[in-house]
């Protein structure tokens, strides 16, 4: 991490009294991770960050100490703050709806996100680290502020479910360095995987029973796609959240190479996960329609069209697997 620049991000966070944190729409475990344990951080040295999400906090994530600080993202940027500061967001869109048209600057952007164009006046994006909370971790080592088991605890929970429980590529010497120094400060990762992997709602096992029934393989088995219909919410009785973790089912079948989740909305927009086991490059498919991710996990938004679209990118996957060698 470059040292001078991480310095800056913690010159600008420790001149805010009342930061306002911020991460991305339809937060995962490194969005809240990561927001909660920088707040945890921020208010161990006096500062009183306030947490900001679109649609609030989410059931699964609930147990993170702290939990209860986060807020619906309001009209307007919050008066009182004196620091606009975005965690684990790869563009300034992904903010959340409401946020685009403010004119309030962002601050600082902390982020691993390799497509991420730093939107902010201090970027820190450090796509070797393969989560947003191991990079804030080096960041506090840096800066000598103390990581309380509450903040530890977030910070794992980060680290652990963008790396798909230490799993996929990116998991190096280094992430399980930060992961065991996190567990010496605090966290404990089995009762972390209890709350992130062992406690599916029956609502959300029904979404995933039924979208993997749609499961379509391609490319010579070598891809495959799962589909969510609008009315697969109302059978099921889950939420929108409760789709993160179904396309690694897909992920998993033995000579796959690319999963695709494909997510129609009533109105006709479309949204897109896709996942690589490593020889393709999805962030370049993602961001050839102008979404964005990383090397191994990417995604796209479309506003309409979505039938169209998706045959687009279907096509745009078979290419990509049609140009490996073997
Ligand atoms: P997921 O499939 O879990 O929603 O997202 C996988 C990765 O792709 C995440 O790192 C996420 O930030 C990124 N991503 C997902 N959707 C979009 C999108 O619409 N635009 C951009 N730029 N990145 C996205
Ligand atoms: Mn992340």
């Amino acid at each position: 991490m470059d040292k001078a620049l991480a310095q800056k991000v913690i010159d600008r966070l420790s001149a805010a009294k009342s930061p306002a944190l911020f991460t991305h729409l339809r937060p995962d475990g490194d969005a809240f991770g990561s927001l909660l344990g920088l707040a945890h951080a921020l208010k161990d040295q006096g500062q009183n960050p306030t947490l900001h999400v679109e649609g609030g906090m989410i059931p699964m994530y609930q147990f993170l100490p702290g939990g209860d600080l986060v807020q619906n993202v309001t009209e307007h940027f919050p008066t009182k703050a004196d620091a606009f500061v975005v965690l684990d967001t790869s563009t300034r869109e992904r903010v959340g709806k409401k946020t685009v048209r403010w004119k309030q600057p962002v601050d600082v952007v902390i982020d691993h996100h390799v497509s991420n164009p730093g939107f902010g006046s201090i970027n820190l994006i450090v796509p070797e680290i393969p989560a947003t909370a191991g990079v804030l971790f080096r960041l506090f080592e840096i800066a000598g502020w103390k990581i309380s088991p509450a903040a530890a605890t977030c910070l794992y929970t980060g680290l652990s479910t963008d790396t798909g429980s230490f799993r996929y590529r990116g998991t190096d010497a280094q992430t399980l360095r930060i992961a065991a120094d996190l567990v010496e400060l605090g966290a404990d990762p089995s009762e972390i995987a209890k709350h992130c992997y062992l406690s599916i709602t029956p609502q959300r096992y029904q979404l995933k029973k039924l979208t993997i029934e749609t499961l379509t393989l391609k490319d010579n088995k070598k891809s495959g796609f799962l589909t969510i219909f609008p009315d697969f919410y109302s059978k099921s009785g889950a939420k929108s959240e409760d789709t993160e973790g179904i396309i690694e089912e897909v992920t998993s079948i033995q000579g796959l190479e690319v999963a695709s989740l494909f997510e129609f909305s009533p109105d006709g927009a479309l949204r897109v996960s896709l996942r690589s086991k490593g020889k393709v490059d999805v962030n370049a498919i993602a961001s050839s329609f102008g979404g964005g991710g990383h090397r191994a996990a990417a995604g796209i938004r479309f506003a309409n069209d979505g039938e169209k679209n998706r045959d687009l990118v279907l096509s745009a996957i078979s290419q990509a697997i049609s140009a490996l060698k073997d």
